[in-house]
């Protein structure tokens, strides 16, 4: 498959080189030039397949021919090794849990998928590649496990100092190796924005190769369809018209359920749940798209003021803006709210939810008001114990810690500190 720049000021490239490169020369994000609806056929089978088929299938067009079959299926193997139930909470709610990996967060999906392939295109090269990424809290951790020992490819990732959760720390600063942290002193945005920086920069961009693995990056990016697509399985025999209610912050998962969808998958709509980040949500009320500085919130991952991917989301519904309304809606609540809804799912269902899956479950609650006939799906996107200050401030329950967060706990973190982007500079240099 190849790849355009949304920018359109750069050559089409080839999925391989769109993943060296993360973003294209123009500074645009990559989109795949076509995309080939699934077979009716694979759908109505749907039962029959496990997980690693349904993403094999799912994912060929966009990485064949530069990943050949019997590789991809390996490495879909190997990125998908751990369960992604879904739970009932009633007849119109249920929770899709994407948090059974290492670092108990969905972006575990992407970041193995990519660092695998990543390591196959980098078996026989002699340049390392330095993988450059921003992280308001799971993106690093992510990262950092899925690209552990890896060859030929460093990892130094910049989270915000003070906004990012105990576990998320130590998840991104304790492993070594080839992980490196740094500490920057300021929010996530500002993270982004020297990550941004570093890209443009000739010095850098000419002596080493330099790619993100934030969702940007294709092979982070579209592994994230197989969720809506295992849910589907899950769930089709009981329920018709399934909607997807996503918390979003850079909009990767939303967009990436937008591709399941334009592969045939029936969804019939989608729910992107925000906190007080609401850039989107303001857009589908007014139609200006007026991005502005994140603030801080509970559901830290979601605390973005400029989501990279909406852009995206734009290219799949052709910038018209009422086939976009009439597949996305968009809500947006306090972090006030958001606990009173963790409370209210623990006391009606006895589920503890995150957050972020907090902020999911409101914006079915929203969207169920005006559309009581949906079985609405929130995407449960971490485990409530990486959000432990909050989950145990809300729920009157002690939470047992599962053993990949107790494997953190007693570890030692080490991160460079970091305040300029001279000081990001100097460290790539040295
Ligand atoms: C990253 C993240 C999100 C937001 O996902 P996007 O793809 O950036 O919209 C939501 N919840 C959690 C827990 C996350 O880590």
């Amino acid at each position: 498959m190849n790849y355009y720049s949304l920018n359109h000021k750069a050559p089409n490239t080839s999925f391989k080189d769109a993943v060296i490169k993360g973003l294209a020369p123009d500074k645009g994000l990559y989109f795949p030039e076509s995309i080939t609806p699934l077979p009716k056929s694979f759908f109505d089978n749907i039962d029959n397949l496990s997980y690693s088929e349904i993403a094999f299938q799912a994912i060929k067009q966009f990485v064949s021919p530069e990943i050949p079959e019997d590789i991809l299926k390996t490495i879909v193997e190997e990125t998908l090794s751990f369960d992604f139930p879904v739970i009932q909470l009633n007849d119109h709610i249920s929770t899709l849990e994407l948090f059974h990996g290492p670092t108990m967060a969905f972006k575990d999906v992407g970041a193995r998928f990519m660092a695998r392939c990543l390591g196959y295109f980098n078996q026989n090269n002699t340049n390392e590649v330095t993988v450059l990424v921003a992280t308001s809290g799971d993106t690093g951790g992510a990262v950092a496990n899925g690209f552990l020992g890896v060859k030929g490819v460093n990892v130094v990732i910049l989270y915000p100092s003070g906004k990012v959760s105990d576990i998320q720390e130590k998840q991104l600063t304790t492993l070594g190796q080839n992980i490196k942290a740094l500490e920057v002193d300021g929010v996530f945005d500002d993270c982004q924005d020297m990550v941004k920086r570093a890209f443009l920069d000739d010095t850098l961009t000419s002596t080493m190769q330099l790619t993100s693995a934030n969702s940007i990056n294709v092979a982070r990016w579209l592994p994230q369809l197989f969720y809506f697509m295992f849910a589907y399985k899950q769930l089709h025999k009981t329920h018709k018209d399934i909607v997807f209610s996503v918390p979003s912050g850079n909009f990767g998962n939303v967009c990436a359920g937008m591709m399941a969808q334009q592969l045939g998958l029936p969804i019939k709509h989608f729910i992107a749940s925000n906190n007080e980040n609401n850039v989107v949500t303001n857009y589908l009320k007014t139609e200006e798209y007026n991005p502005k500085a994140s603030v801080q919130t509970i559901s830290n991952a979601m605390d973005v003021g400029n989501p990279s991917n909406f852009i995206r989301i734009q290219e799949i519904y052709k910038n018209n803006f009422e086939s976009l309304k009439n597949n996305l809606s968009s809500f947006s609540f306090s972090d006030a709210v958001t606990k009173e809804a963790m409370l209210e799912i623990y006391n009606n269902y006895n589920y503890v939810a995150d957050p972020h899956g907090a902020v999911g479950y409101l914006g079915c609650k929203s969207y169920l008001q005006e559309n009581p006939n949906a079985h609405c799906v929130f995407l449960e996107t971490a485990h409530p114990t990486k959000f432990l200050d909050v989950v145990e401030e809300v729920i009157p329950q002690k939470q047992a810690l599962p053993e990949q967060i107790q494997a953190v706990m007693g570890k030692t973190k080490e991160a460079n500190k970091i305040s300029t982007y001279e000081d990001l500079k100097n460290f790539l240099l040295q």
